[in-house]
Formats: C-alpha cells, sequence, structure tokens
C-alpha cells in the first residue's frame, strides 16, 4: 500500500534477535546491550503469524536481520515457515557471515534467496579491532559459501569510517573486479551508542566515489540490480560486480524509502531514525486475528515520516542498530 508521501512500502526488515557474536565499534558497546528476555523475543510462529498479517498491506519482500540473524536458534525452520507464506516472493538475510558456512546450505533449502554480508575491510588485524574479536578468515568463508551456493546477488555491506577503514575503500571496491559481488559503501550513520562515531569519522559518499574513480578508474552507473534499495549501484570497467552506496546521511533516500521493521521484541518502526513504535506482540499473544494485525501494518505504513533527520546530527535512541535491526 501508500503511505501519506505516496511511497509504495513492499518491504519489511524483520530483526529476529538483538544478540550477537560480534562487537562492531560503530554497532554496540564492547559490553553488549542490555538483552531482552527470551520469552519477550517473538517466536517463529509469531513471525509467521505477523508476515502473513502484513501481506495484507503489501508487504512482499522480508529481510531477517538482527543482532546476528544467524545466532537465532531454529532460523532455518523460521525461513521454511515465511517461505510458506504464499504472497511473500523474496527472503533475505543480513549477516556479519561467520556462521554462513556452517548455515548457509540448509537455509537456500529452506526458500532464503540471497544474502548481505558486512565486511568492513580486508586486513585481519584491523577486522579484529573493528568486530572487536572476529576472524576475517571465517567472514570471507562465509562470502564464499554464499558465492558457492549461488544465492544471488551477494552484498557486501562496508561502513566507512575516517581514519579507521577509508584506507581500505580502494581493496573492497577491487573485489567486484574479480567477483560478482556487489560492494556497498555506507555512510556512518549516527544511531544509539557507537563508539566509532564522533565528528570526523563519518565520510560522505562523494567522497568515497570520488576516491574510487580515482583509484580504479572511471564507474558507470547500473540501472537494476535485484533488490535495489536506497543504493545507487555502478560498475568499473569490466568488472563482474557492482559497487553501489548507501548516503543515509547526505542524500536522505527517503522519498525512495519501501520499508517497515519489525524488532525482535514485535514492535513495528514505521522509520529506522524515528523512535516511533507500534506495539505488535501484545494484540498477538492476545490472540488478535489476522486483519486486526494487518491494521498495525496499515497504521504504521500511515505513520511512515516524509524523511529522517539523521543529518541533524547525534541523537540518543533508546535503541541501536543492532536492537532495531539495521
Ligand atoms: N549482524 C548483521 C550484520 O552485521 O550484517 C546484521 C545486523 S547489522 C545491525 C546490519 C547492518 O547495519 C550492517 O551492515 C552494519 O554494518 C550496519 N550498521 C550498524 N551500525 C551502523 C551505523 N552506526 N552506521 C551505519 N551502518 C551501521
Ligand atoms: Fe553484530 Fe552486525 Fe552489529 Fe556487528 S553490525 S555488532 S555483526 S549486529
Amino acid at each position: 500500500m501508500q503511505d501519506a508521501y505516496k511511497r509504495e512500502i513492499n518491504y519489511l526488515r524483520v530483526s529476529v534477535t538483538d544478540r550477537c557474536n560480534l562487537r562492531c565499534i560503530y554497532c554496540m558497546p564492547p559490553g553488549g546491550v542490555k538483552l531482552v528476555s527470551y520469552n519477550q523475543i517473538l517466536r517463529n510462529e509469531e513471525i509467521a503469524r505477523l508476515v502473513d498479517a502484513a501481506t495484507l498491506t503489501g508487504i512482499r519482500k522480508i529481510r531477517l536481520t538482527g543482532g546476528e540473524p544467524l545466532v537465532r536458534r531454529g532460523l532455518v525452520k523460521l525461513v521454511s515457515a515465511i517461505r510458506a507464506v504464499p504472497e511473500i516472493d523474496d527472503i533475505a538475510l543480513t549477516t556479519n557471515g561467520v556462521l554462513l558456512p556452517a548455515m548457509g546450505r540448509e537455509l537456500k533449502e529452506a526458500g532464503l534467496c540471497r544474502v548481505n554480508i558486512s565486511l568492513d575491510t580486508l586486513d585481519p588485524a584491523l577486522f579484529r579491532s573493528i568486530t572487536r574479536y572476529g576472524e576475517l578468515d571465517k567472514a570471507w568463508k562465509g562470502i564464499e559459501t554464499a558465492l558457492d551456493l549461488g544465492l544471488n546477488p551477494v552484498k557486501i555491506n562496508t561502513v566507512v569510517m575516517r581514519g579507521i577503514n577509508d584506507s581500505e575503500i580502494l581493496r573492497i571496491a577491487a573485489l567486484t573486479l574479480k567477483y560478482p559481488l556487489h560492494v556497498r559503501f555506507i555512510e556512518l550513520m549516527p544511531v544509539g551508542t557507537s563508539d566509532a562515531w564522533a565528528p570526523g569519522r563519518y565520510v560522505p559518499t562523494a567522497e568515497v566515489k570520488a576516491a574510487i574513480e580515482a583509484g580504479l578508474g572511471e564507474m558507470k552507473e547500473v540501472r537494476k540490480l535485484a533488490g535495489n534499495g536506497p543504493a545507487m549501484y555502478y560498475r568499473l570497467s569490466g568488472a563482474p560486480g557492482t559497487i553501489g552506496f548507501i548516503s543515509a546521511v547526505s542524500d536522505h533516500f527517503c522519498q525512495r524509502c519501501n520499508r517497515l521493521r519489525l524488532t525482535a521484541e514485535g514492535m513495528i518502526r514505521p522509520c529506522l531514525h524515528s523512535g516511533r513504535e507500534i506495539d505488535a506482540r501484545t494484540p498477538l499473544r492476545r490472540g488478535a486475528g489476522k486483519t486486526e494485525l494487518a491494521d498495525l501494518f496499515r497504521q504504521a505504513v500511515l505513520k511512515k515520516p516524509d524523511r529522517h533527520n539523521m543529518d541533524g546530527g547525534w541523537r540518543d535512541e533508546k535503541r541501536i542498530m543492532s536492537q532495531i535491526g539495521g
């Protein structure tokens, strides 16, 4: 359905857990966040019921995210349950990739169509320091697994931070010359508590794009890529992969926004950067039917703001990215 600003909303990002096996500096504090108890987190059948209800408002695409979705027990069954909702034609996953070698095949067989994998550097020591204790080798094996399984497209998410990993931009962009990977450089967002957020850390897309063209040559714009969301995509000459930019801060792409979010605890969020939430768990657990649940999604669509105000700078939010589902 359309929201108040005539945007077609057909995409629901579902955070399936607030837990994570890494502690990326731009996302989580070192000790992690105060976790919600397991009984507050939606169960598989509850998520499937909400997805089914959301289809009445025109939701057709689901992305599972978190926290780290692969640490949720029963994730494969959840993918199967969502696959069983006939209106859903696309199930994607955003992951740090570490557990993908172990789980990728089962997930694909259950109905997973495609993955986005986070990778901020190709330097093992820097990877460790950005993720606080992750191993690059494991994340890279996750990327290889996704390519081997034919999950398509495989997108790479790289958050650019000045003085931390801006020296890695060319190396990561050059991956697209060798592999059919779709690398997206993401502007650091002022969301939640973030040790990486400091004045000067933020690098605008225009600067990243200019650095790539200076180092690797001119890029041509690519018109269509499956699951094309807010990113703009380009290709280096002869490259099998593409390079995209998610300019959440410098080019609030809100006029192209097509999404709602559902938190792990069952709150529907009309916008990543607005604190407004609609409680779906309480009605769900007291036995609300499909139309009543669909009405909650309808309300969320109608409450979508015309744009976020991240360029207004840092705002302390009650939830951080890993809790909302980035
Ligand atoms: N754990 C999974 C992962 O890392 O891909 C999924 C959840 S994570 C919150 C989703 C995406 O949000 C990741 O690509 C991450 O890089 C991005 N992210 C987290 N905090 C961010 C921030 N402050 N600014 C920009 N992107 C951020
Ligand atoms: Fe975990 Fe993803 Fe956040 Fe990193 S970005 S701490 S992997 S949820």
